[in-house]
């Protein structure tokens, strides 16, 4: 299985660029924060319990995030393998996908990273807010709080996957075809 952690900051085009990977690769496309925003649109108590923190710009906690997660895997055992959009989004997160996913004898194959500087990040978010409908887009605080909570919960997880020789970044400035060459060439070398 091709299974890859698609690593980023807010608006560093991880769901734009997951959509060409899963065209390329045939993998199934996993956002943690897609899956929040149904079950929000749903009113379903998860969508209920995740919206509070969601609006805020804080992450929801490991216990109902990692539990949502492994039903969506579950859900879909023909999966020639995944892309992890949005998660692990913290180190406890990152450690129960590794146990998980023993568990199902497979393996993350790669944290591919998309590096955009922070500038350009509240640039994008700011245009994307314009069309996105996403609370967290409207709000400059909320971005603010976002890419903060990236930066001190999120950020280390880099140094999981690279004590694993599992990290590879590339340029997240570019033409999507531009970054998505970028990524199908480190994609290509498993
Ligand atoms: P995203 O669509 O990836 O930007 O996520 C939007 C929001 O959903 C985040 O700001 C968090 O509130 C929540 N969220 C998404 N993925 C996770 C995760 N792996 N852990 C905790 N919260 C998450």
């Amino acid at each position: 299985m091709l299974n890859l952690v698609l690593f980023g900051p807010p608006g560093a085009g991880k769901g734009t660029q997951s959509e060409s990977l899963v065209e390329r690769y045939q993998l199934v496309h996993l956002s943690t924060g897609d899956l929040f925003r149904f079950n929000i649109k749903n009113q379903t108590e998860l969508g209920v319990l995740a919206k509070s923190f969601m609006d805020q710009g804080s992450l929801v906690p490991d216990s109902v995030t990692i539990s949502m997660l492994k039903d969506a895997v579950n859900k879909n055992p023909q999966a020639k393998g995944f892309i992890f959009d949005g998660f692990p989004r913290t180190n406890a997160q990152a450690e129960a996908l590794d146990v998980f996913l023993t568990t199902q004898g497979t393996a993350i194959t790669s944290m591919v990273a998309l590096e955009v500087a922070e500038d350009e990040l509240k640039l994008r978010l700011a245009a994307r807010a314009k069309t996105s409908g996403r609370v967290d887009d409207a709000n400059p605080l909320v971005i603010q709080h976002r890419i903060d909570v990236y930066n001190n919960e999120t950020a280390p997880v880099k140094n999981y996957y690279e004590a694993q020789n599992k990290y590879n970044g590339v340029n997240g400035i570019g033409s999507i075809s531009e970054i998505t060459d970028r990524l199908a060439s480190i994609i290509d070398s498993f």
